[in-house]
Order: structure tokens, then C-alpha cells, then sequence
């Protein structure tokens, strides 16, 4: 699905430049559950950033189903990006002044999709997520976990193919944070493809293949066999 050949990415502060990628080489298969675990510092929210085409890469190339898309122009990289891809945050990153239901009604009005359909697309993924009685409630009148769930819901909204999510449980206690590996584990077996950050050593043993960064380069990839 996604292929990272020779990645770079080099931040340029003038006097001070930071190597926070080196030649990173990394296939991820339609289907797959990948956790990156590495310390702070190491590299893992600039990989999320370059795999979710947010940030440009300084060297190297991005395949997208064997397709070349580094040097596609901002608009087009934007498209992909909606269409195929969904993000969860450790913050949520809702926007505070919308419902519930217009926060995950607003990644499809980018999409063409009639209100009509939003809303009712909208509404069928807040029940899902268990918040069918919260469509009208802003963030702030919500506990973090239910924030979070509304970040699933919009992140669904444009069926996506890929999930990448970045520390999705930091800033949740553990109750809740399990409701959230739990969707992911449940999204993942319908077939979407999952990458997640995580500091939690007992979810990077929950994903199917566990991923550490250390110092912006890949330090080991391993399969994790899964219990019966
Ligand atoms: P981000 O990935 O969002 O840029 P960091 O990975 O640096 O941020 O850290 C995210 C959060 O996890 C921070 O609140 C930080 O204090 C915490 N954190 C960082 N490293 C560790 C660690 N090794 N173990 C537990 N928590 C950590
Ligand atoms: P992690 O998510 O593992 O904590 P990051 O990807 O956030 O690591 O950061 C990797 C390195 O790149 C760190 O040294 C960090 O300070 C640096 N860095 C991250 N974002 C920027 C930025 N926007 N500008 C400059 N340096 C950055």
C-alpha cells in the first residue's frame, strides 16, 4: 500500500538543522496494524506527518500503491490524502466551536457530498461510536474519551483506507483508552489499515507489528505473533 523509499526529512532552523529522519525504508500492506514505539525525540510524529503526506519529505520518494506521489503538487497530495486517509490525534484536534455531529460532517463537505448525506453519514458513525446522544454537544461539554470517539467518527467519515494515529490514548485514562484500542482492533479486522504511536509497551504487543524508531531511523520491525 504505502512504500517509503530512502526518506529524509531534515528541519532547517538556520544555525541549527535537525536529521529527524535518516533513510528510512518502510512498506506498510493494506490490512496491516503497525505500532511505533521509540523515545521522545526519536522521529515518530515527523514519520506519522511524512506518511500521512501533512509534511514534505527532503529526500527520498513516497509510493502510494506503487504510484509516485512525493513530488505531486500540495492540492493533489490533499486529495489523496482525504480520500484515503483518516487521523486520530493524541489532543483530539476537534474544532471547539462545532458540534459533535458538524465536526465529523466537515472532513465531507470537502469530499462533494450533500448535506443531506453528511448529516446522515455524520449521525450513523456517532451511534456507532456509542454517542448517538451526544450529536449536539460541543467538545468542551464532553469527557476526553467521548472527544475521542468523535475523532474516530470523523475520521471515518471518508471510508479511509489508512488510519494513522498518534498517540490516540496519551491524554485518556486507562478505561478509556481501552475503548479506543478496542475500536482500532475492531476497524483493523474490517480491513483498514491501522499505524499508531504509542509509549504503552502493552499496545505496541496488541498491533500485529511493532515498529521502533530510534534517533530518526528504524532500530527494528518485528511481527508480533498473535494468542488464540
Ligand atoms: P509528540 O509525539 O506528540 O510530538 P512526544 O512523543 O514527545 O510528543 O510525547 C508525547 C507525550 O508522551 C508527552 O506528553 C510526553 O511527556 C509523553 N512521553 C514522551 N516520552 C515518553 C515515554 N518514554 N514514556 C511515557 N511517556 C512519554
Ligand atoms: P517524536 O514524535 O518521536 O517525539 P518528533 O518527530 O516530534 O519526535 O521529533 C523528531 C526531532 O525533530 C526532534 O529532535 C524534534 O525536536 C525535531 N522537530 C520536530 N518537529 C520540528 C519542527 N517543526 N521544527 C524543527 N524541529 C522539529
Amino acid at each position: 500500500m504505502i512504500e517509503l523509499k530512502n526518506i529524509s526529512k531534515l528541519y532547517d532552523l538556520g544555525e541549527v538543522k535537525v536529521n529527524a529522519l535518516k533513510d528510512v525504508n518502510l512498506k506498510i500492506n493494506r490490512g496491516e496494524y503497525v505500532a511505533i514505539m521509540g523515545p521522545s525525540g526519536s522521529g515518530k510524529s515527523t514519520l506519522m506527518h511524512i506518511l500521512g503526506i501533512l509534511d514534505s519529505v527532503s529526500g527520498g520518494q513516497y509510493l502510494l500503491e506503487d504510484y509516485d506521489i512525493t513530488s505531486l503538487p500540495d492540492k493533489e497530495q490533499a486529495r489523496i490524502r482525504n480520500k484515503h486517509f483518516g487521523f486520530i490525534f493524541q489532543s483530539f484536534n476537534l474544532f471547539p466551536e462545532l458540534s459533535a455531529l458538524e465536526n465529523v460532517m466537515l472532513p465531507m463537505s470537502y469530499a462533494g457530498i450533500s448535506y443531506r448525506n453528511r448529516r446522515s453519514r455524520a449521525q450513523e458513525l456517532l451511534e456507532e461510536v456509542g454517542l448517538g446522544h451526544r450529536m449536539y454537544h460541543l467538545p468542551t461539554m464532553m469527557s476526553g474519551g467521548e472527544q475521542q470517539r468523535v475523532a474516530i467518527a470523523r475520521s471515518l467519515s471518508n471510508d479511509p483506507d489508512l488510519i494513522l494515529a498518534d498517540e490516540p490514548t496519551g491524554n485518556l485514562p486507562s478505561d478509556k483508552g481501552e475503548e479506543i484500542m478496542v475500536m482500532l482492533e475492531k476497524l483493523n479486522n474490517k480491513g483498514v489499515t491501522v499505524v499508531m504511536v504509542t509509549h504503552n509497551p502493552e499496545q505496541g504487543d496488541r498491533a500485529r507489528r511493532k515498529i521502533s524508531i530510534r534517533d530518526g531511523a528504524l532500530f527494528s520491525d518485528e511481527l508480533i505473533a498473535q494468542g488464540i
